[in-house]
């Protein structure tokens, strides 16, 4: 079997949305008719990405065997690495390797979750991550979690969003916030906050003592991603568990992350190494006694990769992360993922899972 085509283009899930909120999506086809599918990072439309897969990577991949396919995206990764690996590169790399993977399950009838080792549960609990809470005040914040309980997830994230070069902007309201969402749920429930990188050393103190206070789960990017060792500073002070991870981008990087002291980590399978990057993420957390939680906001080919592989860890101690959801993804898959009672039922379809409406794609799909 050989490659015979890559394809890389954006998917505008409505006829408004700007380049960068488009999703980006690969498909390999090869000469037996198979075609595997993929999804990149979506930052900025994903652009940067797409565009690396057309120029830079699919020359080297057409006419080779998608069966050496971890061997191919090293080789691939080693020769463009000076493209900067972290970021668009790994993104592009990503998507590719979730097509091989899809490609992989399709040429033997299998899902990909049995291909890398079975899964502990087919049907998996999720968290509802909500963003943009930084921009809301107390009351807008406590209805969008109420709207997002109904979906009955196991747990609720909420994201804040704010502009990454102002920090410690305003701590009391942050809290506020996190007390009115504790009230609402009452005790008991699961809750996480996510600081996306908003607050110093002190701040990040500050706010966690509030979060073990009102018995929050974890407390997500206190400190800008770039600052790893303030990360396992502010990790090691505070009894809540820290997290991050979801903007690093190689296996080494995460590696000094678990080093500096966080333990619990979020690699993304769009952002970083796909299925068999996440798979090396696991093996590297498992090691260390570190939770691997991935983050993945991706609404379709992202989140059923991503399920395939949590559904694989060992020790599953969170559930999935599922993002502000919307039925305007749904549109180019017969079968959208989709809770039911508050679980995502892993699809039995070979690879992914996933069904293509051509005719849907094709009124969405935008070239590069
Ligand atoms: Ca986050």
């Amino acid at each position: 079997m050989k490659i015979t085509r890559i394809e890389a283009f954006q998917v505008a899930w409505a006829a408004t949305d700007k380049p960068s909120q488009r999703s980006a999506f690969v498909r390999i086809h090869t000469d037996d008719g198979l075609i595997g599918i993929g999804e990149a990072s979506p930052m900025q439309g994903g652009r940067a990405s797409l565009g690396m897969v057309v120029h830079d990577i699919a020359p080297m991949l057409v006419g080779r065997d998608p069966l050496d396919h971890a061997v191919l995206l090293d080789q691939a990764m080693h020769t463009l690495v000076k493209l900067g690996p972290e970021g668009a590169l790994t993104g592009a790399m990503a998507a590719l390797d979730i097509a091989l993977w899809d490609l992989k399950g399709k040429l033997t009838g299998l899902p990909i979750y049995k291909l890398i080792g079975g899964a502990w549960k087919t049907a998996l609990p999720f968290y509802a991550s909500i963003g943009g809470n930084g921009d809301r005040d107390i009351d807008a914040v406590v209805r969008v979690v109420e709207a997002r309980l109904r979906d009955r997830p196991a747990a609720v994230k909420i994201r804040f969003d704010n502009n990454r070069t102002t920090l410690d902007a305003d701590i009391p309201g942050d809290i506020a916030k996190a007390r009115a969402v504790r009230k609402l749920v009452g005790d008991g429930f699961p809750l996480a906050f996510d600081a996306n990188n908003c607050y110093t050393s002190g701040g990040a103190i500050r706010v966690g003592r509030a979060l073990e206070e009102l018995e929050f789960w974890w407390f997500e990017e206190p400190v800008q991603h770039y600052h790893i060792h303030v990360m396992g500073e502010v990790a090691r002070k505070l009894d809540i568990t820290v997290s991050a991870g979801e903007q690093t981008y190689t296996l080494a990087g995460l590696a000094d992350l678990i080093d500096a002291g966080v333990r619990m980590v979020q690699p993304d399978i769009v952002k970083m190494g796909g299925i068999t990057g996440l798979l090396r993420c696991a093996a590297l957390a498992h090691a260390h006694g570190v939770e691997l939680v991935p983050h993945q906001t991706q609404p379709m080919i992202g989140h059923v990769a991503n399920l395939h592989v949590v559904a694989s860890l060992l020790q599953g101690t969170k559930p999935a992360e599922w993002n502000d959801p919307s039925t305007r993804t749904h549109a180019v898959f017969d079968n959208p993922p989709l809770p039911i009672d508050g679980l995502f039922h892993l699809p039995t379809g070979p690879g992914l899972g996933l069904t293509m409406n051509e005719e849907a794609l094709a009124a969405r799909r935008v070239e590069i």
